[in-house]
Formats: C-alpha cells, structure tokens, sequence
C-alpha cells in the first residue's frame, strides 16, 4: 500500500504525529493507501507556509496576467491527468468512473475561466460628494484560505474553491475528506509542475476535528471555504464567528424534481432517475423528492420503477456500471437506517429497500435503487438528506401546493421543474426557494453559472463571475487633491 506525505510548503512532508490511517476501497471494502494523519502542528506549518507565501514571495509580486497564466497552465495539466485521476478517485470513494472521468474532463474549465478572470479584478473610481478629493476602491485578497472539501467529488468541490480564491490572490491550505484524500495529494503534485511558487496551496489530510478545527480557528486563516453536510457546516460556522472570518458554506439539499402532468414524460422520467440513482445519491444536490401532479401520479411511478430497475449496479471502475456502492461504512449504514425510518413512518416501498446482494456487487456497501411511495410532505424521509439512492414520491394537486411541499423544508439547494408551459416554468422558477432550478433538466452545472443554497444550504456562490467576490475584500482609497487642510475637529 502507497504511503502518502503531504504538502507543505512546497515540501512533501511526514505528518508530525508520527501516524497515517487507511483509506479503503468502497467496492472491495478493503484498504487501498495509508493518508497522513495530519493535526495541530502540521495545520501551524501549513498556515504559515501560506501565510509566507501569501506576505513575502513570488506570489505576491506576480502580476494578475500572470497569476491567470498559472492557472490556465495547470487546467492544462489537469486535462492531461484526467484520466489517472478519475480512476484514484473512483477507487477512493466508489464513484461511478463514468462520473468521475467526466468531472475531472471538466474540472480544467474552473481553471481555465478563472485564470481569465484574474486580471479583470477592477475596482471603480466612485464620483465623491467631496470636491477636492479623489476616491477610488481596490479589490484585495483576503490573505490564507482554508478550503475544506467532502469525499463525493473531491476534486471538481476543490476546484470550485482553488480556482477563484488563487485567481483572487490569495493563498490556500486545503483539507480534503479523510474519505477521499489520495486524489487531492496527488493533484498536489500539479502546482508544482505548473510552477506555482512553493506555500500557495498546501494540503493537510486527517480528520475533521484534528485538522479542520486548528484550521478553521489559526489566527492567520482569514476565511473558510466549507462543503459538506450541514449539520458539520453549522459548528463551522460556530468556529469561524469566534474568529470574525469569511466563510463560504456549500451545504446539503432536498431538492425536489416536480412533474407536471402536461410535461413530456419521457424526459420527466429519465431526469427523475438521474437526479437520485446517479452518483448513487450520493450529491447535495440529489433530487431525492419527487413531487409528481396527481393526474400522471400513478402511470408516472409505473415507468419510473420500470426504468429503474433496470440500472446496473457493480464495479464502479467498469464503465457500464450505472449504481456504484455507498462510499463508507457509516454512510451505508446511514441510508439503511433511513429505510427502515421510511417503512415505520408508513411510506410504501415499491423497489428496493434492501441491501444489495447481487454476486456484481463483491463486497462492496451496495444498496439497491430504493422508492417510496405514500410519503407525507412532514415525514423525516421527506426532510432530512439521505445521501443515498432513496427516493421519496409525494403527490400533489395545483402549482400552489406543489410550491408549498417544495419549500417545506430546511433546505434550498436546488429543484427541478417538469413542465411544458413557459408560463409554469417561469413562475415556479421565481417561486421556488431554491439557489438553482433546473427546467426540463437536472444535475446541470458550469464554471459559468453561480451555484450555491437558499436557507440551511449555505451561504455565498462557487462558480461564475460571482465567486471570485467571495475571495476578495474591498478597501476605499481617498486621496485629497486640492490641498485644503480640512478643520480637524469636523468629519469632512
Ligand atoms: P462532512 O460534513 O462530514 O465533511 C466535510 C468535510 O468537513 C470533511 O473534510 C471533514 O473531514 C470535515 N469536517 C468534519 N468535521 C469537522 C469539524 N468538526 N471541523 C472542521 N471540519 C470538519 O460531509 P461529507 O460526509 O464528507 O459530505 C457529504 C455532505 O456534503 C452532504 O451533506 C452533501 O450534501 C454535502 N455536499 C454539499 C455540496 C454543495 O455544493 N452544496 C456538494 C457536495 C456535498
């Protein structure tokens, strides 16, 4: 078994503890690597590592153009990595590698538009209400980033938060999940070849409380960049306040997938499936409710448990499997104890709801695609994310209460609509709470366009011009140019 180092100022470098953990293979069950069991003291190395790089290097005295040519040209390494990584992080967290060769082709885009993004940071100068003086803003870095990553897509929720926050100027310490850490310390390696100077991006692997908490409370990390589940995100939060920082929190989602009954089913029922059986489930931004228009409700629910039973589930590393194992042991556990949750709350499993033993699935957590039907909007099925191929089937009668059920949760990360009415679709794209809605589609993302959650899903935007604003502060420039001594007792 590979035993990994980490990155610290340009060195790869032992954990100071002295110890390393194992990283096991969702599909075999069996360990695979030994990551650093990184803490306290490798997190105050880090820190200052960036916070070197940030004050006193390289980095500091590039220019914008050349900081975005960096970035473009690691973009171009990554593409030329894209297929060894996608298979390290398929076999770190059992993610299909359909799905994960398709992420890493497109993570280079996040590089690739934020590197043209750096040098179009502008400040204004602002028209003053003072004559005789000259009053300009400039778009600053924050200083040492901490970006915190979860183990369902490492490295494309990586590059949502690298990207913008390098091109911004600022200087990172990344802690990838315990679960899925090989890939980031291999796309470590990258920085460096694509000649980053050494302390712009250091990597700290271990667990959340070991290396998370000295991270997120260091008095030199000036903002948080968080993914992950939102019950973590709230105590991050916590932390972060103490320290008066900046933060970012992409948290978790309902989303609810709403089918119309003059929607073209066809359509309906393939982006139902893909929104909860892809990725086995496992993303925030799983469509894990299906609010389906009482007219089409039951035909609707005979073709989706006929398209569903139909996916392959089986070694993730075979491309023609189409449902991959749960990535560990707990979260396994975890969606089991929903089902069992579902069946007592009196919702009526129609597919699934087992653990799956076919011979395909080895040894790996395998749980079939699971439907309820008979779920009630209050149910905690209904609630609370799974994060697992559940899906549960609520009915409704008018737009009212489907915009009602939609919005009856904590969560706001993103929902779909199942229409063929343009007046629909614009009016339940305005009243759903929601940071994005899909139309006629589901799972749609882009380096372009801002992604992020209303309500308990988070807090600011990845992605878009909009993201780079989250790693930047703006200071007032105010230059006297008439030469008039103002009254020093007066606030001019
Ligand atoms: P998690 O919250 O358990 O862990 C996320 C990260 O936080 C990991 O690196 C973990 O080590 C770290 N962490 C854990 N405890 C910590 C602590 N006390 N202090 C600091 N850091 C700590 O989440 P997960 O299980 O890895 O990922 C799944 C969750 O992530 C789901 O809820 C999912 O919805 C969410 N998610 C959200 C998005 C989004 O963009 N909104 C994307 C992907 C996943």
């Amino acid at each position: 078994m590979k035993k990994h180092r980490m990155l610290i100022g340009g060195q790869w470098v032992e954990p100071a503890s002295g110890a390393w953990f194992e990283s096991v293979n969702p599909f075999t069950a069996a360990p695979w690597a030994l990551v650093p069991r990184g803490g306290k003291d490798d997190v105050d190395r880090a820190v200052a590592a960036a916070k070197a790089a940030f004050y006193d290097g390289e980095w500091r005295k590039l220019t914008a153009t050349a900081r975005g040519a960096l970035l473009r040209r690691l973009g171009d390494i990554i593409a030329a990595e894209a297929p060894a990584l996608a298979e390290i992080e398929t076999t770190d967290n059992g993610k299909l590698i359909a799905e994960m060769r398709g992420q890493l082709n497109y993570v280079p885009q996040w590089f690739h538009y934020f590197g043209g993004l750096a040098d179009k940071i502008e400040g204004r100068v602002i028209p003053i209400d003072k004559p005789g003086v000259f009053n300009f803003t400039r778009e600053e870095p924050l200083g040492v980033v901490a970006a915190i990553t979860p183990w369902n897509s490492p490295l494309l929720l990586a590059a949502w938060k690298l990207a913008p926050a390098l091109a911004a100027g600022n200087t990172v310490v990344w802690k990838p999940s315990e679960f899925s850490s090989v890939s980031a310390l291999v796309f470590g390696e990258l920085f460096e070849r694509a000649g980053f100077p050494p302390g712009v991006v250091n990597i700290v692997t271990g667990y959340g409380n070991e290396v998370g908490e000295p991270l997120i409370t260091h008095g030199d990390v000036a903002k948080i960049a968080f993914t992950g589940g939102d019950r973590t995100g709230e105590h991050v939060y916590q932390l972060a306040a103490r320290g008066i920082k900046r933060i970012t929190l992409e948290l978790g989602g309902k989303s609810a997938n709403i089918v119309f009954d003059d929607a073209d089913l066809d359509e309906a029922v393939k982006g139902v499936v893909s929104g909860i059986f892809a990725a086995t489930g496992q993303t925030c931004i799983a469509g894990s409710r299906a609010l389906i228009h009482r007219p089409i409700h039951e035909k609707f629910v005979e073709r989706l448990l006929a398209l569903a039973r139909t996916a392959r589930m089986g070694n993730p590393l075979d491309a023609a499997t189409q449902v991959g194992p749960i990535t560990t042991r707990p979260q396994y556990e975890k969606v089991l104890d929903y089902i069992r949750i579902a069946k007592d709350e009196g919702a009526v499993c129609r597919l699934g709801g087992t653990p799956a033993n076919r011979p395909e699935c080895g040894s790996g957590w395998f749980v079939e695609p699971t439907i309820f039907t008979g779920v009630q909007p209050g149910m905690r099925i209904a609630q609370e994310e799974v994060f697992g191929p559940v899906l549960s089937i609520i009915p409704f009668d008018t737009e009212e209460e489907a915009v009602r059920i939609a919005n009856g949760t904590v969560y706001g990360l993103a929902a779909g609509v199942w229409t063929t009415s343009i007046r629909r679709a614009l009016t339940m794209s305005e009243r759903l709470e929601a940071g994005t809605v899909w139309v006629n589609t589901y799972r749609a993302v882009s380096y372009m366009s801002p992604f992020g959650g209303y309500k308990r899903s988070g807090i600011g935007r990845e992605s878009g011009i909009e993201a780079i604003r989250e790693y930047l502060q703006t200071k007032s420039v105010w230059i006297d140019i008439a030469g008039n001594a103002p009254n020093p007792f007066v606030m001019r």
